[in-house]
């Protein structure tokens, strides 16, 4: 059984809620604030250690409270941060938020995530039957660094290119499974697609990004599921009808959830469905880290 390996953002999120948003250059009194541990690494390192894969996060932190306080969460959660390192030249990645009027303003900084570098990366012990996870809210070079040193240690390389970003072919020829939503897609295939789309047009648009047969696409869709290619073969995974509450993080746990049964030895198309059930219990709670469910929680949503 081999380990899921995550190198990816690490971030507070501080969430201020008020009656209306300020008009600029306002003070308005908001109501309170809330701090979540967040970040897409750290989310899908939580989703994979909850789901029982031993797991180990690399990334950076700033020598501040937030960065004591997300290790403090990471480490409860099972995680190994034995290669998150703290960096005095940066603070701790943090995204201000605000909710108003069912609406929300975001500002991510990326602070020490920026400086997670392809040293970082190389100091991780790979080997067969791991699975190596990566995001866009680290640098470009230091995943392909990661997924070349992947490679070579012939352990499974799995990219979630998002938030959207256009990327080279020399990264994507690094990667063994592709997991990204409709517009992830639309932006690698120079398309508009949306995820009530034709399933054949959203295959189509998958087929033409593969580098070659051997590498496998997840397209998520929302509540209509999954769509992959896998092989010469065109799978299809039905969405779950749940009541959904917060959808923030579901790519997140779908990513953490395939990485997780994967290293467990288990096919593709198995971990895609569990994956997919996953996500559906996630959706039915607030926040994203906190809303990563367990083995157990999956097992009884499955029966
Ligand atoms: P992202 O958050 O990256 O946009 P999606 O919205 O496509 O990702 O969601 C990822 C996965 O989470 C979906 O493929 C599905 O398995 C699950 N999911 C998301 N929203 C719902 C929902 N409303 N009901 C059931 N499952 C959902």
């Amino acid at each position: 059984m081999g380990g899921v390996f995550v190198a990816g953002s690490i971030n507070m999120d501080v969430v201020a809620t008020a009656d209306r948003h300020p008009r600029v250059g306002e003070t308005v009194a908001g109501r309170e604030v809330l701090y979540f541990p967040g970040g897409k690494g750290a989310n899908q390192a939580v989703a994979a250690s909850r789901l029982g894969a031993k797991t180990t996060l690399i990334g950076r932190l700033g020598k501040d409270s937030f960065g004591a306080e997300l290790r403090a969460f990471l480490g409860a959660q099972g995680i190994d941060l034995g290669h998150v390192t703290e960096t005095a030249e940066a603070h701790s990645g943090t995204a201000i938020i605000t909710v108003a009027e069912a609406d929300n303003t975001i500002i991510v900084i990326p602070g020490s995530n920026a400086l997670v570098s392809a040293e970082d990366v190389a100091a991780v012990p790979l080997a067969k039957g791991d699975v190596a996870v990566s995001q866009f809210e680290i640098p470009l070079a230091t995943i392909a660094a990661f997924f070349r040193h992947a490679r070579a240690a012939a352990a499974t390389t799995l990219l979630n290119p998002a938030p959207a970003q256009k990327f080279g072919h020399d990264l994507l020829a690094l990667v063994d499974i592709l997991v990204l939503n409709e517009t992830e897609l639309s932006l690698l295939a120079v398309t508009e697609l949306a995820d009530s789309d034709p399933h054949d047009r959203i295959a189509d648009a998958a087929r033409r990004i593969r580098v070659n047969r051997d590498q496998i696409i997840c397209v998520t869709l929302g509540k209509r599921g999954v769509i992959a290619l896998v092989d010469d073969r065109t799978v299809l995974i039905q969405g779950r009808n749940v009541a959904a509450v917060d959808t923030t993080g579901a790519g997140d746990c779908f990513v953490g959830a395939v990485a997780a049964l994967l290293a467990d030895g288990q096919p593709i198309e198995s971990a895609l469905g569990y994956a997919n059930v996953a996500a559906s219990v996630s959706v039915q709670r607030m926040g994203a880290a906190p809303s990563m469910p367990t083995i157990a929680e999956v097992s009884a949503a499955l029966r």
